[in-house]
């Protein structure tokens, strides 16, 4: 057994090897010196606590750890404190994170910005809930917004904006005439031009922080996954519910959340999709109504600001979940009349028996016989499932 008097201890080249073996490192230093930087996986008992604080972090006595602090003196204080409280396997990294940095181990290192994106985003470092960190997390974000039409333009453009890092743009179609009237990332002088690669113009002459991903092609069942793939969130922004079930299914099984919306003529919804925590696209319609049921803007018209007003709602949902911040439309469906300026909000509930999200869809698809229901079932009604209550102007 180890003399609790005699503390032992190791080079930072065996702390590495320990630590990638299992042992657990704990850096003793204060808040701000961790802040500044720190040992990936390392975890955070400033000394003063650890006497405190490492029987929950380490209930097993046996455990092997590496104790570390700045320069190796503390770290040294805590080991042998360490063996006082019967700890068995504990040792001191010699040198502490100054010689791991000088033999240039990783370090973790803290969130920072240069100073043009400090200009840039001045008005959201203002902000507590978004900050420093939460805008490097921004920057760090990949969206994927399917579709760069009515809804995908406002968000779009209002994304890149705000700095989110990757934007993943999926659009087969060119630019038309009719789109101008409400598909505002787009301009005249692109008619004709391809909406992916238009849309990834404006938006690099916006924000140069921002990478455009573009995808010309038709989101299908055979490329869904692959182009979902690796996406934080997915803003949905398709207009046919052929798209939205594949979309549905395969973000559902994905575990990627969908900011989902839709419009017609002065009428807008909006929703979050969060996998197995909220219901899902197929909870709320179990079944695509016949398409003679279900006119897109090309046949019932829209008013522009419309889909502009419901794009800008998703864009603040998707930066709600990138940040993990304020209560997201999970489970709550938002609509929106602009004849009336109203705003009313329906509850929604996870249907126990759906197709993709439910107990037993999950346990078919991890064990890999899920089979995805029909696009189209015709024979069914068309009906909003899934609806607790409904709520008044203002909820
Ligand atoms: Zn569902």
């Amino acid at each position: 057994m180890t003399d609790p008097t005699v503390v032992r201890e190791v080079d930072v080249h065996a702390a590495d090897q320990r630590r990638a073996a299992g042992a657990t490192l704990i850096d003793v230093r204060e808040q701000v010196e961790w802040d500044a930087g720190h040992i990936p996986d390392a975890v955070f008992i400033p000394l003063g606590q650890l006497g405190q604080e490492i029987g929950a972090a380490v209930p097993d006595k046996a455990t092997e750890i590496i104790l570390q602090c700045r320069s190796g003196a503390r770290s040294g204080r805590g080991t042998a404190l360490l063996q006082q409280l019967g700890y068995t396997n504990v040792v001191n990294m010699a040198g502490g994170i100054l010689a791991w940095e000088a033999n240039a181990l990783p370090i973790e290192a803290p969130a920072t910005l240069t100073p043009a994106q400090q200009a840039r985003y001045s008005r959201h470092l203002l902000i507590p809930e978004v900050g420093t960190k939460g805008q490097a997390k921004l920057l760090d974000s990949k969206v994927l917004i399917v579709g760069a039409g009515g809804l995908g333009s406002p968000s779009a453009l209002y994304l890149a904006a705000a700095g989110v890092g990757t934007l993943g743009i999926v659009d087969f179609d060119v630019v038309e005439a009719s789109n101008l009237q409400r598909q505002v990332i787009h301009s005249t002088e692109r008619l004709g031009h391809k909406k992916v690669d238009s849309a990834r113009q404006t938006i690099e002459a916006l924000n140069p922080d921002v990478k455009v991903v573009p995808y010309d092609e038709m989101l299908l069942a055979d490329n869904v996954e692959r182009l979902i793939a690796g996406y934080d969130v997915i803003l949905d922004g398709t207009d046919t519910f052929e798209t939205r079930y594949l979309l549905n299914d395969a973000a559902v099984a994905a575990g990627i959340p969908v900011v989902h919306a839709s419009v017609f003529r002065f009428e807008g919804q909006l929703t979050t999709f969060m996998p197995y925590v909220g219901p899902c696209y197929r909870c709320l319609y179990p079944t695509p109504p016949p398409p003679e049921l279900a006119p897109g803007c090309s046949v019932a018209g829209v008013l522009g600001v419309v889909p502009g007003i419901m794009g800008l709602l998703q864009a603040n949902e998707v930066l709600k979940v990138l940040l993990g911040i304020g209560e997201p439309l999970v489970g709550r469906l938002l609509l929106f009349d602009a004849l009336d300026g109203a705003f009313s909000e329906v509850r929604l509930q996870r249907d126990p028996a759906c197709p993709t999200c439910s107990d037993a869809a999950r346990a078919a698809r991890e064990r890999g016989d899920w089979v995805a229901p029909a696009a189209f079932g015709l024979d069914q009604p068309f009906v909003l499932g899934g609806v607790a209550g409904f709520g008044g102007p203002g909820r």
